[in-house]
């Protein structure tokens, strides 16, 4: 028989359900796993087709695992594990029912409450504020890569373009989220905690108005150019003052070492949200 290790699995201790999505390597399915005598509802990503391209695919996908391996925290998707023994390849992930962020917001629109649009940011702010303390930088912070499940809490996934590290240099083109870039990636290519910082600002705006996307009337090349001249997001009236002058001035900032890490940001809210529940206890 097959040794595994903790976090491998037989593909017959999967049993597989309904589509969920699909990825960019390929289906996500509901499925319960038999793991340490129960069943645990997951998520199960499967790689897709044969041949050269998906080996690098595949080494790729297997590569994300790995490294979310690493993290276990509320605000975190979770990883179980992976099943590796047949074609195609399970990854096997906490399954957040809500679907993803971006996808509520625009669903539920004005009926979202302010109280709950804060708790939202808080814990965004906490996940990467975790993934920050491993020095893993996300580089694709975004509503769309938030799963938000029904018990409201916010889970960031898709560590897709995630490094370890202080900063990574691009060196190979690649597609970039570009409308969610600080100003240096834009004009450097450099990423770093402080970039994470400056995209999960970008998701606030996302948040605030109800999942419309940033520079929404801007071509890409004109966001930039808005970015790069110092120009930044107007963030929407039902967002406190409080908490969108601190975006302005702290976290849309031009030189990342001047602006606040995700630590501060953490901070600031809890200490809002604690002032927003006095102030509105009726
Ligand atoms: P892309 O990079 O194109 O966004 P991907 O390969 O990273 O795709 P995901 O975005 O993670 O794939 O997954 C695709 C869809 O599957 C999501 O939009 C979501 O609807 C669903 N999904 C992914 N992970 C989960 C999960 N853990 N729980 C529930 N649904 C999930």
């Amino acid at each position: 028989p097959i040794k595994l290790q903790t976090w491998e699995y037989l593909h017959s201790a999967v049993k597989m359900g309904s589509l969920l999505g699909e990825g960019a390597y390929g289906e996500v399915r509901q499925g319960v796993l038999r793991r340490k005598g129960r069943n645990v509802d997951v998520a199960v990503k499967l790689t897709k087709g044969a041949g050269d391209l998906s080996k690098v695919k595949i080494r790729e996908m297997m590569k994300e695992a790995r490294l979310m391996r690493n993290f276990k925290h509320k605000n975190i998707v979770r990883i179980f594990g992976v099943a590796v023994d047949e074609q195609p390849l399970y990854i096997l992930l906490e399954l957040v029912k809500g679907g993803a962020l971006n996808t509520y917001l625009q669903k539920n629109g004005p009926n979202v409450l302010l109280k709950e649009r804060l708790a939202m940011c808080q814990g965004a702010a906490h996940g990467l504020e975790y993934l920050h303390a491993a020095t893993c930088i996300h580089r694709d912070i975004a509503a769309r890569n938030c799963l938000y499940s029904n018990d409201k809490i916010i889970k960031i996934s898709d560590f897709g373009l995630s490094r370890l590290g202080n900063t990574y240099k691009l060196v190979t083109p690649q597609k970039l989220p570009i409308k969610w870039l600080a100003p240096e990636t834009i004009t450097t290519l450099v990423f770093s905690l402080k970039t994470d910082t400056y995209s999960y600002g970008v998701m606030c705006y996302e948040v605030f108005s109800d999942g419309c996307e940033p520079w929404d009337h801007c071509t890409n090349t004109d966001a930039k150019k808005n970015v790069v001249s110092g120009k930044h997001l107007t963030i929407p009236d039902i967002c406190p003052d409080r908490f969108k002058n601190f975006i302005y001035e702290k976290i849309y900032v031009k030189d990342p070492n001047k602006r606040v890490s995700m630590a501060d940001v953490s901070r600031f809210i809890d200490a809002l949200m604690l002032e927003y529940a006095d102030e509105t206890q009726d």
